[in-house]
C-alpha cells in the first residue's frame, strides 16, 4: 500500500519495520462532549486505512488514545458537577456507541491519559535530565523548544516564525515560560482544576496535553513505530511537540510515516456550534439517516481533499441531500450484491476475517487498487460502479457470480460499508387467480388496451396486490 507522508511530502510505500505487523497510532478523541461528523471523517478514514491494510494481507496493530484530562474535560466536568472520571467515562461510552454504529473496528488498544500519569512524569524527568525541560517558579515544567534541533520539521516552521509565536496555539498557555514557543509538559495546580491534580517531583498538577501521546506511543509501540495519524489540525503544534518530546528522549525517529486527514466542511464553512452547522450522528439519525449513509458520504472524497458536507438545500432547509444520495447508492449496491449472491447460491461466510482469505477480486480488483494507491476512496467507489455496469448477475455462471460477489464483499469490507438488507420480493407466491389477472393485464398492455390494463391493475390493488412493470414482464408483490 502507498500513502502520502506529511514529513517527506511524498507518497511512500508502507512496510512494517519489524517485517510482520504494521504498528500505528491515532490521536483519539477528547471525551468532553459528543464527537461531531468532522471528527468522524478522520476516524472513519483511519478505519478504512486499517481495513485496507489488513485485507491486503498485512497484519496491523492499531493504538488510539483517549484524552480524558485537559483544560476542556476539567472545565466541563466541573460545570456538570461530576467527577472527571464519571464525566469522561460517559462521553467515552457515547463515542464507542457512535463508532460501533459507523462500523469502525475497535483499536487493538485504547489507553487513556489519566491511566498513564506515572509514564508521563517519568518522561518529564528524562527530558529534564537531558536538558530539554525546565521548571518555572510556579511548579510548571516546560519543554525548551530551542534545545531540539529538529523542531518545526513536520510543519515546516522555521525558528524565526517560532520566536514570533507562529499560531495562537503556541501562546495559549498563560503560565510563565522562557520563550513564547515553549510548551507545558506539566501544569501546576490551579484553583479552577478543583480535585483534578496529581503529585509529581515538581509539585501538584497535571500533564500537558501533548505529553500523553508521546508517553503512550513509547509504552505500547516502542521508541520507533510505523505510522502516526490525526486530523490536519494536529500537525502543529500537537504532532510537532510529540516529535520533540519523544525524539529528545529516545534519540530515535518517532514514526516512519505521518498520515494527516483534511477537515470536513459543512455547507462550505468550518463546523462550529455558533454557526449552527455542528452535527452529530445522533442528530442525523433523528433526521432519518443511517450511520451507513453518513459513512458513505465521509468516504466519498479523498482524505487529502476538503470534503464539503451538504446539509442545507438552496432554500436553506436542512434536507441533507448528500445523505439522501448516499442512501440511493447503498440501495443500488445492496441490490447488486444480493443479485450476485442469489445467482452464485452463496453459502460462504463473509465476516471480515474470512474476507482476508479472498485472493481473487474479479471485476472489483481495480477498486481495491484505488485504495492501495494513497487510500483513494472516491476512486474505489467509482471503480465499483464501473464494474457493476459490466456485469449482468443473471447471466453469470454460479461460480463467476460467487467470485464477483466475494470481490464486491471485499471492497465493501475495506470501505466498512454495511449494505441494507434486500427483501426477497420474488419469494412471496401469488395465488393462481391473481397471477392470471396479472397476465391478462400484461396482455392488455401488449394489445395497447390501456383501459382494460388499468381496470385490472385497480382490481389487483383491491385484492391487495401491487403489479410492477419490469424489463422482462411484470412482478407481483403484496401491498404494504
Ligand atoms: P479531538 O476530539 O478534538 O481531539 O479530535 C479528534 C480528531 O478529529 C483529531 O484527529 C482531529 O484532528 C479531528 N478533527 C477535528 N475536527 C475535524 C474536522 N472538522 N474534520 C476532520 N477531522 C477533524
Ligand atoms: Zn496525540
Amino acid at each position: 500500500m502507498r500513502l502520502f507522508d506529511t514529513m517527506s511530502r511524498e507518497v511512500k510505500d508502507l512496510k512494517p519495520s519489524d517485517g510482520k505487523t504494521f504498528r500505528f497510532y491515532c490521536c483519539g478523541p477528547t471525551v468532553y462532549g459528543p464527537a461531531h461528523i468532522g471528527n468522524f471523517r478522520t476516524f472513519v478514514l483511519q478505519d478504512v486505512f486499517r481495513r485496507t491494510l489488513e485485507l491486503s494481507g498485512m497484519p496491523a496493530f492499531h493504538v488510539r488514545n483517549l484524552t480524558d484530562v485537559d483544560d476542556k474535560t476539567i472545565r466541563d466536568a466541573r460545570a456538570a458537577g461530576k467527577t472527571l472520571k464519571k464525566f469522561t467515562d460517559f462521553w467515552r461510552d457515547r463515542f464507542h456507541e457512535d463508532c460501533a454504529l459507523l462500523n469502525n473496528l475497535e483499536p487493538h488498544l485504547e489507553p487513556s491519559a489519566v491511566e498513564h500519569i506515572p509514564h508521563q512524569i517519568a518522561m518529564i524527568e528524562e527530558l529534564m535530565e537531558k536538558g530539554h525541560a525546565y521548571r518555572s517558579d510556579d511548579g510548571s515544567v516546560y519543554y525548551k523548544v530551542s534545545s531540539f534541533k529538529g523542531y518545526g520539521r513536520l510543519s515546516r516552521l522555521d525558528q524565526r516564525e517560532l520566536r514570533a509565536g507562529a499560531s495562537g496555539a503556541v501562546s495559549e498557555d498563560e503560565y510563565e515560560k522562557d520563550s513564547v514557543s515553549d510548551f507545558a509538559l506539566w501544569k501546576a495546580r490551579r484553583a479552577e482544576d478543583g480535585e483534578n491534580y496529581w503529585s509529581s517531583p515538581w509539585g501538584e498538577g497535571r500533564p500537558g496535553w501533548h505529553l500523553e501521546c508521546s508517553a503512550m506511543c513509547r509504552e505500547y509501540l516502542g521508541d520507533s513505530f510505523d505510522l502516526h495519524s490525526g486530523g490536519v489540525d494536529l500537525v502543529f503544534p500537537h504532532h510537532e511537540n510529540e516529535i520533540a518530546q519523544s525524539e529528545a528522549c529516545t534519540g530515535h525517529t518517532m514514526a516512519d510515516h505521518w498520515f494527516h486527514l483534511t477537515h470536513l466542511l459543512v455547507d462550505g464553512g468550518k463546523m462550529s456550534k455558533s454557526a449552527g452547522n455542528f452535527y452529530t450522528l445522533t442528530e442525523l439519525s433523528e433526521a432519518g439517516f443511517s450511520a451507513a449513509e453518513l459513512r458513505y458520504v465521509l468516504i466519498s472524497a479523498h482524505y487529502r481533499q476538503p470534503l464539503n458536507f451538504v446539509a442545507k438545500d438552496k432554500e436553506g432547509e436542512e434536507t441533507f441531500p448528500a445523505l439522501a444520495g448516499a442512501g440511493q447508492a447503498l440501495q443500488k449496491l445492496a441490490k447488486f450484491s444480493h443479485a450476485l449472491a442469489q445467482q452464485g447460491q452463496v453459502e460462504v461466510s463473509t465476516g471480515f476475517d474470512d474476507l482476508k482469505k479472498v485472493a481473487e477480486l474479479g471485476s472489483f480488483a481495480p477498486a481495491f487498487d484505488g485504495l492501495l494507491d494513497d487510500l483513494n476512496t472516491p476512486e474505489a467507489l467509482g471503480q465499483v460502479f464501473t464494474a457493476m455496469k459490466g456485469i449482468k448477475p443473471a447471466e453469470l455462471s454460479a461460480e463467476d457470480a460467487r467470485r464477483e460477489f466475494l470481490g464486491l464483499s471485499v471492497i465493501m469490507a475495506a470501505l466498512g460499508l454495511q449494505l441494507p438488507v434486500v427483501e426477497d420480493e420474488a419469494e412471496v407466491d401469488a395465488p393462481a387467480k391473481i397471477v392470471e389477472m396479472a397476465q391478462a393485464r400484461w396482455q392488455a398492455k401488449q394489445d395497447k388496451d390501456w383501459g382494460e390494463a388499468d381496470r385490472l391493475r385497480d382490481e389487483l390493488a383491491a385484492a391487495g396486490w401491487e403489479i410492477k412493470d419490469t424489463k422482462e414482464g411484470f412482478e407481483l408483490c403484496p401491498k404494504s
